[in-house]
C-alpha cells in the first residue's frame, strides 16, 4: 500500500485526537470541528477513519447498548502520527528559523527573549545585558577614539 497522505487540517486533527485517547466517532467530529472553529460534516471524517481502519492503524470497539463505536490508533496508527508529527516539526521548525532574529553581538538565535535596545537610532535585538553592553561600550569606544582623534587633529 502507497503512504497514506493526510491532505487537510481535519485529517491531521482527527488523528492528533485519537493520538491523546480512544474516542466515539460522534466526539471526534465535534471536537475536530470545535478545534477548527469550523464544524465538519460526517462525510469528511467517517470515510478517513474507515481509510484507517483498512489499514490496521485504527481499532474499533462497540460499547454500550446503543453499540457506538469507539475508534482507537493500534501501536501501528500510533508510529504513523509520530511520524506525521515529525515531518510537520520539521516544516514548522525551518519556517520559524527564517523568522528568528539573532543577538546583534554573538550571534546567538533568540527564541522569545531578548532585548531591544535602540543605539545610534537603530533598533538592534541582544541575548543578553552582556551583549548590549558589549556593543553599546564598543560603538562609546568608536565614537570615544573618533572624537578624541577630531580634537587631537
Ligand atoms: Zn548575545
Amino acid at each position: 500500500m502507497p503512504e497514506l497522505k493526510v491532505s487537510n487540517f481535519s485529517r491531521f486533527f482527527a488523528l492528533l485526537l485519537l493520538y491523546e485517547k480512544p474516542r466515539h466517532g460522534y466526539e471526534l467530529l465535534k471536537e475536530v470541528g470545535h478545534r477548527l472553529g469550523q464544524r465538519q460534516s460526517a462525510g469528511q471524517v467517517y470515510p478517513f477513519l474507515r481509510t484507517l481502519q483498512r489499514r490496521h492503524y485504527v481499532s474499533v470497539e462497540q460499547t454500550g447498548n446503543r453499540r457506538k463505536k469507539v475508534f482507537e490508533l493500534t501501536p501501528e496508527g500510533r508510529k504513523f502520527v509520530r511520524s506525521l508529527l515529525e515531518k510537520f516539526d520539521t516544516l514548522l521548525e525551518a519556517s520559524v528559523r527564517s523568522h528568528l532574529r539573532t543577538c546583534s553581538h554573538c550571534k546567538c538565535t533568540l527564541y522569545e527573549s531578548g532585548i531591544r535596545k535602540r543605539i545610534n537610532g537603530k533598533t538592534r535585538f541582544f541575548c543578553c545585558e552582556n551583549c548590549a553592553r558589549a556593543i553599546q561600550h564598543s560603538k562609546q569606544e568608536i565614537q570615544h577614539a573618533a572624537r578624541h582623534k577630531e580634537r587631537v587633529s
